[in-house]
């Protein structure tokens, strides 16, 4: 592979989700819980991905590293398309991609201690010598700033944070090359998140990990990114450089999200923009554009025509965004 190469392709991957009703239980709908998303992600970026809770980003980054099955699409890693590989053929590059979660109390064993926790994946995957791996546990302690005195305690006895942190030195115990964090701060207190924020770039500094960040906070988003990509209703409907994304929103959905953070100054800040209605159903996403249902600057034909993608940077930072505004169209 070439060093421009992304680590990460994802092509037009679809999950859907079937609703099944009646007697013989057909199916008789389909949630579109991601519909068509084209992303990149290179070694050692971290790709943030924003939008309101329930637009699908759980589920795309659950679908990249195939903890569900995605219905279409692709995905590369390194080039090879892992989309339809078997059990054992995924097994290499599973190790690859890891995962942390929000809550790392639930996705933690109650009944396990920290080095039974750390030690599982290296095991399974039959890293090193027993001797290596106890060692290789300790030292995943130290990375993520804990003591190996903690090594024989239980998940109960530490602080969300803490715990956090172990899940974090789970993820990297395989040395993958690819993190996928769902709202790995949502469940902590504002004091702590932060230093897991910074943990987590100084892991993706230090050692060349790429991360895909989930979040619904902007702050949080904009804090850790390089790229960043909008999601709504299961699309993506802008993704650029997280600077110019946060310093010139264009597409009219990013620039309310936007809108709403708060500023330092009061009075220094831009206005409000209320978005009117709730966002719609995924088993019936509206026609044309999915945001013309709650969008203040949608015209006629937005309801009719699906936007594409229009490149409103350069080619080297691209800045793409979905929206008849800027359609060549238009
Ligand atoms: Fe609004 Fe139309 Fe742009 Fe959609 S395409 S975001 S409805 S202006």
């Amino acid at each position: 592979m070439s060093e421009a190469a992304p680590l990460l392709q994802v092509d037009g991957l679809r999950k859907y989700f079937p609703v099944r009703g009646g007697l013989f239980r057909r199916v008789v709908a389909q949630v579109r819980a991601v519909d068509d998303v084209t992303l990149q992600l290179r070694r050692g970026q971290t790709f943030g991905l924003v939008g309101e809770s329930g637009c699908g980003k759980s589920t795309l980054g659950r679908s990249i590293i195939r903890l569900q099955e995605p219905t279409g699409g692709r995905v590369l890693l390194d080039g090879t398309d892992i989309t339809r590989l078997g059990r054992q053929a995924l097994l290499p590059y599973r190790r690859r991609m890891q995962m942390i979660f929000q809550d790392p109390y639930a996705s933690l064993s109650p009944r396990r201690t920290v080095a039974q926790t750390l030690r599982e994946p290296l095991d399974i995957h039959q890293i090193g010598t027993p001797k290596e791996r106890e060692h290789q546990v300790s030292q995943l302690l130290d990375v993520v700033g804990m003591s190996a005195r903690v090594l024989n305690r239980y998940p109960h006895e530490f602080s969300g944070g803490q715990r956090q942190r172990i899940g974090i030195a789970r993820a990297l115990s395989l040395k993958p090359d690819l993190i996928v964090a769902d709202e790995p701060v949502s469940a902590l207190d504002v004091s702590v998140q932060s230093q897991i924020l910074n943990l987590i770039a100084d892991l993706q500094r230090e050692h060349g990990i790429a991360f895909l960040f989930i979040a619904h906070d902007l702050a949080v988003i904009q804090h850790v990114s390089d790229v960043v990509g909008v999601m709504y209703l299961g699309k993506l409907v802008e993704v650029a450089d997280a600077t110019a994304l946060y310093s010139s929103p264009k597409h009219p959905y990013t620039r309310a999200l936007m809108s709403a953070i708060p500023q330092p100054e009061p009075g220094s800040g831009r206005q409000r923009i209320m978005l009117e209605g709730d966002v719609p159903s995924p088993m019936n996403p509206p026609s044309g554009c999915p945001f013309h249902t709650r969008c203040p600057d949608a015209m006629a034909k937005c309801a009719e025509l699906t936007p594409q993608f229009t490149n409103l940077g350069s080619e080297r930072s691209p800045h793409a965004v979905s929206c008849h505004l800027y359609g060549h169209d238009s």
